[in-house]
């Protein structure tokens, strides 16, 4: 695929201006949906570079945040069985439940872990064979391979104590389901991460169904802004459709490997996303063929009833109902410190980067 024809040598001031120029009237409104490009929008500034015209609200990008509380009040329950060690990635410790988090579980004397791979994870497993390793899976279609490939792992070694839970989500049902909701977006600023292993295909639903463009992004600033500029001229000339400017890595047909490896080890399942809801076919649920190594169906365990922090707008938030800023408790009950809402936990969440960079 060959890279934008335009916009090559350009500077982000050169960027800017084109945004500039090319900015009607009219509001156009553009939505990012990956924690990644929700960071360094805020870490760069790209928001107040924009004209009045052009909005950009942050979308459900971030894994972490959009995991609900009944997924980890599971994995907290989990970490209450003796015998189960939980070996999780850092961004899940301080994430609330209804009553708790994985660091107020190992605060309390529960063996909870932090992992940097699932590779570490399955070491765990190899050299505790009297313990029962219990992965959570949280990520898009970027993670899910390498959690898949774990489980071919664990079953190619033997391993008979290493265990996911599986909170997988896949983003284009979720993308279907905000077009149909109440924001209207013009133009989505689409996750390169994730296009990089689905392709692009899906994408031409949301255009020609939602008329909305789409344009996958790469993650330095220039990258961003050449995006958004791409959004703005599609918005503008009310032509719609899918670009890719980040093509130095996103092929339409995505990782064929990756899918396979996906497709092998996990099936479609409904999910709950939080503020989104129920979304049908946005899980990915563990095959029945490999039930062995599914802490779901080999681990279950009592769940407390499910209860959400009063006040907390997460859900809006992750809708891009609203900013950061316009939740009451913003800076106030909730910072990176005390956290109240998954937003403000996870280092990708658009309260924590509104916090760290955007006041
Ligand atoms: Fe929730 Fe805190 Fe964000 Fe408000 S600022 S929406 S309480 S995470």
């Amino acid at each position: 695929m060959k890279p934008p024809p335009f916009l090559e040598n350009e500077t982000g001031g050169d960027l800017v201006r084109a945004i500039r120029r090319a900015a009607g009237e009219g509001r156009t409104t553009l939505m990012e949906v990956c924690g990644t490009h929700t960071m360094a929008i805020a870490r760069f500034g790209i928001r107040e570079l924009l004209p009045d015209s052009v909005r950009l609200v942050s979308g459900p990008g971030c894994p972490v945040c959009v995991t609900s509380n009944a997924f980890v009040d599971r994995v907290v329950s989990l970490a209450r069985v003796p015998g189960v060690v939980i070996a999780t990635f850092g961004d899940l410790m301080r994430v609330p439940g209804s009553s708790s988090s994985l660091e107020r579980e190992r605060a309390s004397g529960r063996d909870v872990r932090v992992v940097f791979s699932t590779l570490d994870a399955l070491k765990l497993a190899g050299e505790n064979p009297d313990r029962k390793i219990v992965f959570p899976g949280v990520g898009f279609e970027t993670t899910a391979p390498t959690v898949a490939v774990s489980v071919l792992e664990a079953r190619g070694r033997g391993l008979k104590n290493y265990f996911v839970l599986s909170g997988h989500k896949v983003m284009p049902p979720a993308m279907e389901a905000l077009s149909r909701g109440d924001v209207r977006v013009d133009g989505y600023l689409c996750p390169g991460h994730v296009s990089a292993v689905t392709g692009t295909r899906f994408y031409e639903k949301l255009v020609k169904e939602f008329g909305i463009g789409c344009v996958v992004s790469g993650f330095e600033p220039l990258d961003i802004l050449q995006s958004i500029f791409m959004l703005v001229r599609q918005a503008e000339r009310k032509l719609p459709k899918v670009e890719v400017q980040y093509s130095r890595v996103v092929k339409p047909e995505g990782n064929t490997r990756a899918q396979a490896t996906l497709g092998e080890v996990f099936e479609p399942s409904d999910a709950e996303w939080r503020g989104l809801g129920m979304i049908p076919g946005s899980g990915l649920d563990i095959r029945p063929a490999f039930a062995q190594w599914d802490a779901g169906k080999r681990l279950p365990v009592e769940v407390e009833p499910l209860r959400e922090p009063d006040e907390c707008r997460c859900g809006d938030v992750l809708q891009g109902k609203i900013g950061p800023a316009e939740c009451p408790l913003f800076a106030k009950a909730c910072t990176p410190e005390e956290p109240v809402g998954a937003c403000m936990v996870s280092s990708e969440g658009a309260c924590a980067a509104h916090f760290r960079f955007g006041r």
